[in-house]
């Protein structure tokens, strides 16, 4: 059996990402379900960490020739969250930053990406008998993205954000206003903000309004004027926070239904939460200037292994789509990354996920992936996947350190020690 372990370097108390880099990957592990603890589910061991971590693994261990050599690689992010993380330092860390960038007029966009729950290859493998396929889940992707309505996640957390920024601009400007009546009289200028949204699902490369709940597909139009629109689709306006949350919770039991079994429902399709944001100024004459933000939040659909793939069928199609736009996404956020100049080739056209985001990725636009694995020992293969994705997102940028991934001493072997040896292994 896989058996995985994670260590993680002090995890400092402010663990925010830095936007000063354009594009950002954070690291966040879930914990165990208490269901999985009461399953006796093997875990990982986990110590807390920096920015980066060390996965050891010792799936070779039943091979008497590498049994002295547990593989150990380091991988760093721009933050790891350990499962001890809760939601509100993982907004405040990863997307917090990007709400004051939407209201100056720029496009953002916000991904979780992780593994597909693998409660079906639990079956398939026949592993039941280690496995309670019902606690067999995922990689906290939508906890991430959505939470719960006790740990709020990242979308209702920026839009609560937004709404409040809003808030204070418009306090600043009329207690402005009281104060200084003269000048206000002179050089007034008042700003107004509207707030819509949209929200779509991406599954099998088709789109779908998940607000109007219309089961048609929409097409995409390449807009010079307005970037890559969704035609027809709905757009609501949102006053409050709260608003927002309807009509999420309205669009997610819109969201494709898996029939083979309801652990997998909507874990296919990406879901696409768009909200934009156009700040009016308006002087005393009544002319006006309109500036426009963008801030896309996704939860995709959970990734798989290429030899998961060889399904037969429906499941085929989904994931090689699936594959197919993952690997667009990465490839596109790793050729923007590219400060070098070199002017690498960027292929939007590759997916509908890269196409509908083609002006939110690159330029002035700020991007921040979420990548979330499990503990589960389960899980292995589906972390070290979703480690090498996520740390080659992040690779070129770091062209220049190039750290990861970094085979660690023999020495180092974590097998039969604690913390503080890996602690100097690392530092070193
Ligand atoms: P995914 O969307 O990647 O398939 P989920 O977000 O549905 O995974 O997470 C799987 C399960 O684990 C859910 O029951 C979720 O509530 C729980 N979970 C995930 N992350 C956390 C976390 N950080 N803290 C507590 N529970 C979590
Ligand atoms: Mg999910």
């Amino acid at each position: 059996a896989h058996v995985l372990r994670i260590q993680l370097l002090a995890w400092p108390k402010s663990n925010a990402v830095d936007h000063f880099g354009k594009d950002a990957v954070a690291l966040r592990i879930r914990p165990l379900s208490s269901k999985e603890v009461k399953e006796n589910v093997s875990a990982a061991i986990k110590i807390a960490g920096k920015k980066s971590l060390v996965v050891t693994d010792f799936s070779d261990a039943q091979d008497p020739l590498r049994q002295d050599r547990p593989r150990e690689k380091l991988y760093e992010f721009d933050a790891v969250y350990p499962e001890t993380a809760s939601q509100v330092q993982v907004f405040e860390g990863t997307t917090k930053t990007l709400v004051d960038y939407v209201l100056q007029g720029f496009n953002t966009t916000v991904f979780a990406y992780g593994y597909l729950s693998t409660a079906w290859r639990v079956k398939e493998l026949n592993l039941t008998r280690f496995y309670n396929t019902s606690s067999a889940t995922g990689a906290g992707k939508t906890y991430t993205m959505q939470g719960t309505p006790e740990n709020p996640g990242i979308m209702p957390q920026t839009l609560d954000h937004l709404f409040q920024q809003i808030k204070k601009a418009s306090r600043i400007q009329t207690s402005h206003g009281n104060a200084n009546p003269q000048q206000n009289a002179t050089s007034a200028t008042s700003q107004s903000y509207k707030v819509t949204l949209s929200y779509l699902e991406i599954y099998n490369e088709n789109i779908r309004d998940l607000l109007s709940g219309r089961p048609d597909y929409l097409e995409l139009w390449e807009d010079r004027l307005r970037g890559n629109v969704v035609s027809g689709i709905e757009r609501v306006e949102a006053k409050t926070a709260a608003d927002v949350l309807d009509w999420l919770e309205k669009g997610n039991l819109n969201r494709t239904q898996e029939a083979t079994g309801a652990n997998e429902a909507s874990s296919r399709s990406h879901a696409v939460l768009q909200v934009f944001v156009v700040k009016r100024t308006c002087n005393k004459k009544g002319q006006y200037t309109e500036q426009n933000g963008k801030l896309s939040m996704i939860d995709l659909a959970g990734s798989e292994r290429a030899a998961d793939t060889k399904n037969r069928g429906m499941r085929m199609i989904e994931g090689a789509s699936i594959n197919r736009s993952l690997l667009a996404l990465g490839n596109c956020i790793n050729a923007l990354s590219d400060d070098s100049g070199g002017g690498k080739y960027v292929n939007y056209r590759d997916s509908k996920l890269t196409r509908l985001l083609k002006d939110s990725l690159g330029g002035n636009c700020k991007t921040v992936m979420i990548a979330n694995i499990s503990p589960v020992a389960l899980n292995f293969e589906e972390t070290l996947n979703t480690l090498k994705y996520a740390s080659r997102t992040r690779a070129i940028k770091n062209k220049v350190c190039q750290h990861a991934p970094v085979l660690l001493p023999k020495h180092s072997s974590i097998s039969k020690t604690g913390s503080n040896s890996s602690k100097s292994t690392l530092s070193s």
